[in-house]
């Protein structure tokens, strides 16, 4: 019988136990498990691993607990610009868009991008007003301030450093989201979305929307989808290294993970980890960063939720 899988995470960085309360662990842990509960429950009934991807990635962008959608970091001028994206492993079909403001939901953007145009990326100004062609939900400003975010950002500028929001302050644990899945017809599919890095330059665009960086998703192989030091990622292609490794050189998705992200990534100080599935619904969450918010479901076992190095 085909059996199902499914895994998240909510960003890597630095999350200590040391700095954990009680109550943020419990919040934490509800939101990872309502996001699996939400693609989870397509995948039960037979539905796709793209609308289970998309469905998850929703939970966690209407979450102020991590930085995509509501509660997104804020950019060196004090806005926020989102990127997300999301690829289908059956046809190799991806959506992505870059530097999108007031989107509720851009996971939802970049899946209108793949369903509804002839493109595969837009970013700015074009992705706006392909957002109202498709009525996309706007939000105003202060759908997505959150006050430590906003500290986030002052405490960077003093420093004028671009920061993964996890590491501005050990209390402060938040993150890029995304979700990879496997469904019972044996279709893969991954989506990552982010508000990027806080103190980020007007424009800079990270991994997430990157198809084969942040994002990537191939029957043959696996479905990837990132968190971490964005420009690092984009430069190893790590998402699409996965791939290549196990399509070119045989390698399990384990050994192609530990490559990628505790060797190749750790080389160029590139700091994060990510979440990947296979065909068989092997599961790898791997991370060379202090922590990552992760969670992962098989239709025949338990649910796994982690944050700490175990
Ligand atoms: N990878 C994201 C970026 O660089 C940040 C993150 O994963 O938290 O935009």
């Amino acid at each position: 019988m085909n059996s199902f899988a499914i895994a998240i995470h909510g960003g890597a960085g630095t999350i200590l136990r040391s700095s954990m309360t009680p109550e943020k662990e419990t919040a934490y842990k509800k939101a990872l498990e309502d996001a699996i509960v939400a693609g989870e429950g397509i995948l039960v009934k037979g539905g796709r691993s793209i609308d289970a991807v998309e469905a998850a990635i929703r939970v966690l962008e209407d979450n102020s607990l991590f930085n995509a959608g509501k509660g997104a970091v804020f950019t060196n001028e004090g806005k926020h610009e989102m990127d997300a994206s999301l690829m289908n492993g059956k046809d190799l079909t991806a959506g992505a868009v870059a530097g999108v403001q007031n989107i509720k939901n851009p996971v939802s953007l970049a899946r209108a991008v793949m369903d509804k145009s002839e493109h595969v990326f837009m970013a700015g100004l074009g992705a706006q007003e392909f957002a109202k062609k498709v009525n996309a939900e706007f939000m105003p400003d202060d759908y997505f301030f959150v006050q430590l975010r906003y500290d986030q950002l002052q405490q960077a500028k003093q420093s004028d450093i671009m920061i993964l929001d996890h590491t501005v302050d050990k209390d402060k644990k938040f993150g890029t989201v995304g979700c990879v899945a496997l469904d019972l017809h044996g279709n893969m599919a991954a989506g990552t979305s982010t508000g990027g890095m806080t103190n980020k330059k007007h424009g800079r665009v990270g991994d997430t929307p990157i198809i084969g960086a942040g994002t990537y998703a191939n029957n043959k192989t696996c479905a990837v989808s990132c968190t971490g030091h964005g420009e690092f990622f984009i430069r190893s292609v790590v998402a699409y290294d996965i791939s290549c490794l196990m399509e070119y050189k045989g390698l399990s998705l384990k050994k192609a993970c530990e490559i990628v992200v505790m060797d190749k990534l750790v080389k160029i100080g590139g700091e994060g980890g990510l979440i990947a599935i296979d065909a068989k619904g092997n599961i790898e969450l791997p991370f060379n960063s202090e922590g990552m918010y992760r969670a992962s479901k098989k239709s025949n076992s338990e649910l796994y939720i982690g944050i700490y190095k175990d």
